[in-house]
């Protein structure tokens, strides 16, 4: 997998500081060759690599994080932010009828997809959804369509015999309008090479029936190949979207991120068997883990951000340990509350402090959070530093600045006092060296 590769490469990366060129590079091979594994088409792997490279050299490397979790981060957020952060919706917000053309090649999954598509419009979305197959190329194409239409429980536009796809289209908008369809399904053609002939009829198709979404159905298992499939057909028509079949086989996703770098149109479905409910939106995120071999990147990361976390604890245990709490330090603290469980969870742990618990646990919920966060920008930073000096003017003041009033300045004044009283106590404890020490 794409850790172990790494593994050995980030032993090797010991330094500090920025990330050299040198090792970013290092990393970015042992990438490339897990993207090319996990089926991502060659030149998309590159440009991937190659962007991620450009953000990682000389970005600096996070206090507690090696250098090795900063590269495996960049390229984690890459993988992300080229596959879309979120599930794609189809955008049926039209006049309707909506029409909905499926293209691809032949065998990619189209008219199954068309079926499965048609039969979760009408029982997720409630849709009135009316089919037609286009593909008169192929004999018993069209019957194939009513075969799964009858299965589904979706109509299918009746079959007129030596009819050409352009009409068949006008026809199939036609009796959606008088029958007050909300969505129509045309399912072209395909053949099993990008051609000429394909693209002017599906050109000719579009034409006629402007539809709301175009979606170009692959079969993921064609990884390599994919990257052709998507610009011959992206060149020629407006793709609303892709929709991935097959991926209940073995692919390893690298389709996902070739289908989105070459068309720039989000995924929005998912084939996953060939049964008429094996479709599912699609999950960026997910893919991401699937690409590169590892969920354990997102783990990575995750015990990244969970290392700064310990940092930033065990710098405010220091101060603590000096005596000293100013409300700037309350206020770092108010942040950090509800991602570490904050002061409450420890209150509960240390003998002496469990009175607290209450008082901080309600510090942390988020609407007090916020209106605790507006008291203290209002401060002065030497308020701030010595809460001491604010009196009652100063209060008026701060209370006007942050939309609050003077009673809930007193409360959070009180209990900071109580909070920097506690500090002291643990101090005198010793506690906090036992305090640091259940961060690590
Ligand atoms: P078309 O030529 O593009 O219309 O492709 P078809 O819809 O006829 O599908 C070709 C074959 O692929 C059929 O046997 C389908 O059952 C199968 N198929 C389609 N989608 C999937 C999928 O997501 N997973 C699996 N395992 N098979 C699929
Ligand atoms: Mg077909």
């Amino acid at each position: 997998t794409l850790s172990d590769r790494l593994g050995s490469v980030f032993d090797r990366l010991r330094g500090r500081g920025a990330l050299n060129e040198a090792d970013v590079r290092a990393a970015m091979r042992e990438v490339r060759v897990a993207l090319l594994e996990a089926d991502v088409a060659l030149p998309v792997a590159r440009d991937f690599v190659d962007q991620v490279t450009e953000k990682a050299v000389g970005a600096e490397v996070l206090r507690s994080v090696t250098p090795g979790q900063m590269v495996v981060k960049y390229v984690h957020d890459a993988l992300v932010e080229t596959l879309g952060a979120e599930t794609a919706e189809l955008n049926l917000g039209v006049t309707p009828p909506a029409v909905i053309m499926m293209v691809g090649l032949q065998g990619s999954g189209k008219t199954t997809t068309t079926a499965k598509l048609a039969k979760r419009l009408t029982e997720k979305d409630r849709k009135k959804v009316l089919m037609a197959s286009l593909d008169v190329a192929r004999p018993a194409a069209q019957e194939q369509l009513a075969v799964l239409g009858r299965q589904a429980n979706v109509d299918t536009l009746p079959i007129v015999p030596g009819q050409q796809p352009v009409d068949i289209a006008r026809r199939a908008i036609q009796s959606a309008r008088l029958q007050a369809y909300d969505v129509v399904m045309l399912d072209t053609a395909g053949r099993l090479h990008v051609d000429d002939q394909l693209m002017a009829e599906m050109k000719a198709v579009a034409e006629t029936s402007t539809p709301a979404e175009t979606l170009l159905v692959v079969d993921a298992l064609t990884g390599q190949d994919a990257v052709n499939v998507a610009k011959g057909f992206a060149g020629q028509v407006d793709l609303t979207g892709v929709v991935l079949t097959r991926l209940d086989g073995d692919a390893r996703g690298g389709a996902a991120l070739s289908m989105r770098a070459v068309t720039g149109k989000p995924i929005k479905f998912a084939g996953v068997g060939e049964g008429i409910d094996a479709l599912e939106a699609f999950h960026p995120q997910r893919v991401a883990g699937r690409i590169l071999g590892m969920g354990d990147v997102v783990s990575l990361v995750e015990r990244a951000a969970e290392t700064i976390k310990v940092e930033e604890a065990e710098a405010l245990a220091a101060k603590m340990a000096k005596g000293k709490f100013d409300l700037d330090d309350l206020r770092a603290q108010l942040q950090q509350m509800q991602r570490m469980g904050g002061l409450g969870a420890l209150a509960n742990m240390m003998p002496g402090l469990k009175g607290m618990k209450g008082a901080m646990d309600k510090a942390a919920d988020s609407k007090a959070l916020v209106h605790m966060e507006a008291m203290l920008s209002s401060m002065t930073a030497k308020e701030r530093a010595k809460p001491e000096v604010i009196n009652a003017k100063r209060k008026i003041r701060i209370a006007k600045g942050s939309g609050t009033t003077v009673q809930e300045i007193n409360k959070l004044l009180k209990m900071h006092m109580e909070m920097a009283n506690a500090m002291k106590r643990l101090k005198k404890m010793g506690g906090l060296g036992k305090l640091a020490a259940m961060f690590n």
